[in-house]
């Protein structure tokens, strides 16, 4: 549990936050004020910090002048999108929150195939914008994320096969450095920012508005989740490695392993019951999709089949009920080449020992699109993972959160020996090495060099930092 520190707005002069005040468009928000603790709430329940200031930035002179003010007061800086960070990196103890949740804007142009989007937007709110056009940027998976903080570490989503990553879609960034300057990065104006941006967090600099490539999905997709019980979970597993080796890029899928959630789409003599379930999302043709899926959901005996053809937007938002905000969350994840027998038995062994209902571990599937992309292209540059796995502890208050968390961190290290390496958007607090193993070598140095450019005093730190050299 991250504990509260005593604030230090008191020993802000009252002048000095009066002149930022003025400045402001947005509203500044203080230890006292009415909406306090619900602007300093993030998704994570476990993580309870008090910030000194949240600026609730109404455009990008606001994060400028957030910015200027925590330099001169010597001030921790925190940067909030969605406020998903699974640590709570968007929000610290006794500094300066620049908060872009209230920048909600996204304007799309059908004809460009382009979406404008400004960096307070949920994923939700970016598919509710496109796909009347039947249009999509390839995000994440659940809709209350923040598309800035997903897009800066990569992004990946249902339709990574497809399409590939959030970053692979991006057109350009307005951005604030650390000192306040505006600057625009695409392929042709500061590319060796565009670059770093495309992967490396928010070391850079808070980006404002995102410019989008935009892709024709669906509307309607055939998606869903086939579960089995636990005891088939050993055939699913390798029906399911074979099942995918030659999968068309029009399916993207995931596989899960935990407790079956209390939810009004499951019988209630599943609930609670251990499961592995195959989610697929076929993003092409229906019908095509129906045969592609078909040896998958006929294998064995399935106890639930909700695959059918669907809305996209229903199916990006299936996975919403199982992360709401304000529960206890610890994650640990790693990438491995392939589902090999120990893969398969060591995760069943650790999940047959799961206590809560609400924990569990999802395999993503990687490959297609995303892998077709150059590593040195952008500073995503792990693309050519098996998998991609997220070990999820989650309990509803701080009782018996440390169990679950002992859960979590036993079966990441009992995966140790297949680790490749991880999605940076998908660590804790677990330090600078663990950062590193996010990057291929030269890319994690051509990002240090990046941030001594940009941000040689280390300003944007809180976050999955990248030293300057
Ligand atoms: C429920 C849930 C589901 C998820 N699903 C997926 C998924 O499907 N695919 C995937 O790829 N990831 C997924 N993630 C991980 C997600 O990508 C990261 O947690 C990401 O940081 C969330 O972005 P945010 O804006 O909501 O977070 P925030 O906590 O607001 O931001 C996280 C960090 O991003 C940086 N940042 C945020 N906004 C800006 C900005 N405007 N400018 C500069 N830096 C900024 C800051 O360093 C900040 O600390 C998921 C996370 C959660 C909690």
């Amino acid at each position: 549990m991250t504990t509260s520190a005593a604030p230090t707005a008191q020993a802000l002069s009252q002048g000095a936050l009066r002149e930022l005040r003025r400045r402001l468009r947005g509203v500044l928000v203080q230890p006292g004020d009415a909406l306090y603790d619900e602007h300093r709430r993030v998704w994570n329940g476990s993580v309870d910090r008090r910030p000194a200031l949240i600026v609730r930035c109404d455009g990008a002179a606001d994060v400028a002048a957030g910015l200027a003010f925590a330099r001169e007061h010597g001030l921790l800086v925190a940067v909030r999108g969605g406020g998903h960070s699974f640590p709570g990196h968007s929000v610290c103890d006794g500094g300066v929150v620049i908060d872009l949740s209230p920048m909600r804007g996204v304007t799309v142009d059908p004809e460009t195939r382009t979406a404008r989007v400004q960096a307070g937007v949920l994923l939700g709110e970016l598919d509710a914008a496109t796909q009347p056009f039947g249009l999509a940027v390839p995000a994440g998976v659940v809709t209350h994320t923040g598309v800035a903080g997903l897009t800066l570490g990569g992004g990946l989503g249902w339709l990574l096969r497809k399409y590939g990553l959030s970053v692979d879609q991006l057109l350009s960034v307005d951005l604030v450095t650390a000192d306040g300057d505006r600057v625009r990065a695409s392929e042709g104006e500061n590319s060796d920012l565009f670059w770093g941006v495309r992967g490396g967090g928010g070391n850079f600099g808070v980006v404002t508005e995102f410019c989008f490539r935009l892709n024709p999905v669906g509307p309607t997709v055939l998606a869903g989740p086939v579960f089995w019980p636990i005891a088939q979970a050993h055939e699913v597993m390798r029906c399911y490695r074979d099942w995918i080796t030659d999968a068309p890029e029009d399916l993207m899928t995931g596989l899960a392993l935990r407790r079956a959630p209390a939810l009004p789409l499951i019988p209630t003599e599943l609930h609670g019951q251990l499961v592995v379930g195959i989610v697929s999302c076929y993003a092409g043709d229906v019908e095509e999709g129906e045969k592609v899926v078909r040896p998958m959901r006929r294998f064995g005996s399935p106890a639930l089949d909700l695959c059918r053809p669907k809305p996209f937007v229903e199916h990006q938002a299936m996975f919403d009920p199982s992360f709401p905000h304000g529960r206890c969350y610890h994650v640990r994840a790693c990438d491995v080449a392939e589902l090999d027998d120990d893969v398969i038995d060591t995760s069943i062994e650790h999940v047959e020992h799961i206590g809560s209902p609400h924990s569990g571990v999802v395999m993503w599937q990687m490959g297609g699109a995303m892998a077709r992309v150059g590593e040195h292209e952008t500073a995503f540059g792990l693309r050519r993972e098996g998998h991609s796995l997220n070990i999820t502890g989650a309990t509803e208050t701080v009782e018996g959160f440390d169990a679950e968390r002992e859960w979590v961190r036993g079966f990441w290290s009992a995966l140790e020996p297949h680790h490749t390496s991880v999605y940076v958007n998908f660590l804790m607090d677990e330090g600078a090495a663990r950062v590193g193993q996010a990057y291929p070598t030269s890319t994690y140095g051509r990002l240090r060099a990046l941030k001594r450019t940009y941000d040689p005093d280390n300003v944007f730190r809180l976050n999955q930092n990248i030293p300057p050299t």
